[in-house]
């Protein structure tokens, strides 16, 4: 049996479901979305949820800024409440990585992006108990905070949905189709075939795997990530979430009270088989995260782990997504995400629906041919010209 599709969009997690929604909502028809599993099993699930702004590259921070908007108003636009807490982001950095605080915050004013330098005495306000003397330079994003990454992508995927958008769940896709030089389509696991003029791929860390059936290599690995649950002893009250740049974790409150902790240094990543892995964090990491911690919180009243599991980030050597045609015609790229992809979902799904409807993009700020699948290949990856040290994840 043969389907068609003007859009098939591989891969049911935030970003696909984002995708369908913006073409959808522009008045797009005729878009399937195919899953091999459930929709948002894959590491969407595993989300921190952070929302920030705070980039080095201009075109990432104009897409978290965007998307701020997105998140306030989501009950609105997408009928849903997505759980974001607007309780704010603060990151510090030592002193090594001072001169690039303040200019990464420059720029994004430059930008229009709500962000302020604070001192310690504001940091010490806005979390009570945080240590903040090793803290050189603070910045805060009073828009920031936290979202929920399964219900954004369901809200995306309802409002899709009720749009008219077809979403087919436990529909492996086992190779993409091609013919006369370029992508046609998907043959799926049992066989079946659906043809499209355009096949999205964003099957998150598994796309690299999916592309190669179609002989385009894409440069994604599966970076793993480990995150710890913390319980203080009493519950956290609400504080900002928190980048800390001096001892390279990151702090966000979980809604229940408890700290969950994720790690900044990736100096010497690993990376993981993302349909085989150990779903705990290790013992030397968990010894890393309370070290740090009785630092960082030094007046935790009765801390304990809680808990731990494990993600896996679908990392480019950049660390920024590839989002753009591949070099197969018929084929569209929305992969790599980085670490970054729920805070930009919203602009992802705009940029892409743009992209693919019009050939250009509104999106204020954004370069498109910033995230160009051909930049490795050129030399030419997408750097923050102010990095930090030791902070991959924040370029
Ligand atoms: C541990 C962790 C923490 C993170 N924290 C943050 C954060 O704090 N802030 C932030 O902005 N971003 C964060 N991210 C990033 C963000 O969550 C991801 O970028 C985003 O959720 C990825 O969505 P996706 O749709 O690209 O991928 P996925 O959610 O992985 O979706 C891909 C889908 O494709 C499906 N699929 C795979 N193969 C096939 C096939 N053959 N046929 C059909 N379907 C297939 C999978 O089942 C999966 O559902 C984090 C990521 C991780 C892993």
């Amino acid at each position: 049996m043969t389907d068609t599709a003007e859009f098939l969009i591989i891969g049911g997690g935030l970003e696909g479901l984002a995708i369908a929604w913006s073409l959808a909502e522009r008045g797009a028809t005729d878009i399937l979305v195919l899953e091999r599993a459930t929709l948002c099993s894959g590491m969407t699930g595993k989300s921190s949820g952070v929302v920030r702004c705070h980039y080095g590259a201009p075109s990432l921070a104009a897409m978290s800024w965007w998307s701020v908007p997105f998140f306030e108003n989501a009950a609105d636009i997408l009928g849903d409440d997505l759980g974001f807490t607007q309780c704010g982001y603060a990151v510090g950095v030592g002193a090594d990585n001072l001169e690039p605080l303040k200019a990464n915050v420059a720029m994004q004013q430059a930008l229009g992006i709500e962000v302020d330098l604070i001192g310690q005495d504001d940091m010490a306000r806005l979390w009570p108990g945080l240590r903040v003397d090793d803290f050189a330079g603070i910045a805060y994003e009073p828009r920031g905070g936290r979202g929920e990454a399964y219900l954004t992508g369901m809200a995306f995927a309802t409002a899709a949905r009720r749009l008219g958008v077809q979403v087919r769940q436990q529909t492996p896709v086992a190779e993409l189709l091609t013919a006369a030089g370029r992508v046609i389509g998907a043959r799926l696991a049992d066989g079946a075939e659906v043809h499209a003029a355009t096949t999205v791929l964003a099957a998150g860390p598994w796309t690299p795997a999916l592309a190669a059936t179609a002989a385009v290599p894409v440069e994604v690995k599966a970076q793993r990530a480990q995150l710890i649950l913390i319980d203080q002893g009493e519950p956290m009250p609400q504080v900002p979430v928190l980048s800390d740049l001096a001892s390279l974790q990151y702090l966000c409150r979980e809604p229940n009270g408890e700290l969950l902790v994720g790690n900044s240094d990736h100096a010497v990543p690993e990376y993981l088989d993302p349909d085989d892995f150990v779903n705990r964090a290790d013992a030397a990491t968990v010894e890393k995260v309370i070290g740090r911690l009785d630092h960082r919180l030094p007046h935790m009243p009765d801390p304990r782990v809680t808990g731990s599991y494990v993600g896996a980030y679908d990392v480019t050597p950049d660390y920024n997504p590839i989002i753009g045609p591949a070099p197969v015609p018929g084929l569209f790229l929305a992969t790599g995400f980085s670490g970054h992809g729920f805070k930009i979902s919203p602009a992802v799904g705009g940029l892409v629906a743009d992209l693919l409807l019009h050939g250009r993009t509104d999106l204020p700020n954004v370069d498109a041919a910033d995230f160009r699948y051909e930049r490795f290949a050129q030399g030419r990856p997408l750097l923050s010209p102010h990095p930090y040290a030791g902070a991959g994840e924040m370029r």
